[in-house]
């Protein structure tokens, strides 16, 4: 599953065709991916910023300049389990499981979302404080400091595990940046957050901050199905400490990593490196 830096990896190998390019047309090809019952207008409009709040892309849609009074719309992606954007040049065949297609004629391409699995959605917004699919959503972990993150974890009995990929409270984190992230900080995954003391939460934030920065530069994980938007698979994967290496020495201690399942999920850690005990 597309976590962050895959997601914001995807937002950088787009940017180059969108931005301040003439969407000439934009077709929905699937009705039960959208959030709402908004569908976008057909077009043209000029490609605006693509931000990214979590796991979900915000593109801004400027209508054509014949109308600067309109306001921009936006169109949301979440990227569920399965969901990509890949641009494909104008004239060839789509890739299955093609839902929607943006033309954009000066690059010769079109940038498609497919999403073979359909957990992904889609939204047209007025704006995005407006928007379904971003109700409810924490800020993005990357505009997380130290004391913000010990503020946010302050009240809860929750383990550290759960907080950290729980999207309401920090948007952006799952199963595998969550195990790299607490192993980087030598901190267990069952730790209730509200244990954390302010030095633990400033140091779980400089791990956050290293592990997904790296990914980022890596290109992303592939775990499975995620590949690049160029179809080339990311690099993280190679540098994954625990997530996947159940068994392995501990990179650390050299003792074998652990793997449990909680509430179906594989769970990686080092029991020596990541006490439960607070020191
Ligand atoms: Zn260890």
């Amino acid at each position: 599953m597309p976590e962050l830096p895959e997601v914001e990896t995807t937002r950088r190998a787009i940017l180059p065709v969108f931005t301040g390019r003439r969407i000439a047309s934009i077709t929905p090809l699937r009705e039960d991916i959208w959030a709402t019952g908004r569908r976008p207008p057909r077009g043209p409009f000029t490609g605006g910023e693509i931000v990214r709040r979590g796991k979900t892309l915000i593109f801004s849609l400027i209508p054509d300049k014949a109308d600067r009074s309109s306001p921009p719309i936006f169109l949301l992606s979440r990227f569920g389990m399965s969901g990509r954007w890949d641009r494909r040049h104008q004239g060839s065949r789509p890739a299955p499981h093609t839902h929607l297609e943006l033309l954009i004629p000066e690059e010769g391409v079109i940038l498609a979302w497919s999403d073979p699995r359909r957990f992904g959605r889609l939204e047209i917004s007025p704006s995005p404080d407006e928007s379904r699919l971003l109700a409810g959503t924490g800020p993005d972990a990357l505009s997380l400091d130290g004391p913000s993150l010990f503020e946010i974890f302050r009240p809860l009995a929750t383990p550290l595990r759960k907080a950290l990929t729980n999207p309401a409270l920090l948007a952006g984190i799952g199963n595998i940046y969550m195990a790299e992230i607490l192993f980087d900080a030598g901190l267990s995954p069952f730790r209730p957050a509200g244990s954390l003391s302010l030095a633990e939460a400033c140091r779980l934030s400089q791990s956050l901050h290293r592990i997904l920065s790296s990914a980022i530069d890596s290109g992303g994980s592939t775990i499975h199905s995620y590949r690049q938007e160029d179809g080339s698979p990311g690099g993280y994967q190679k540098f994954h400490a625990v997530y996947g290496r159940e068994g392995s020495p501990c990179r650390r201690c050299g003792l074998p990593l652990q793997r449990t399942t909680v509430e179906a999920r594989s769970l990686y850690y080092c029991a020596l490196c990541q006490p439960l005990a607070a020191p």
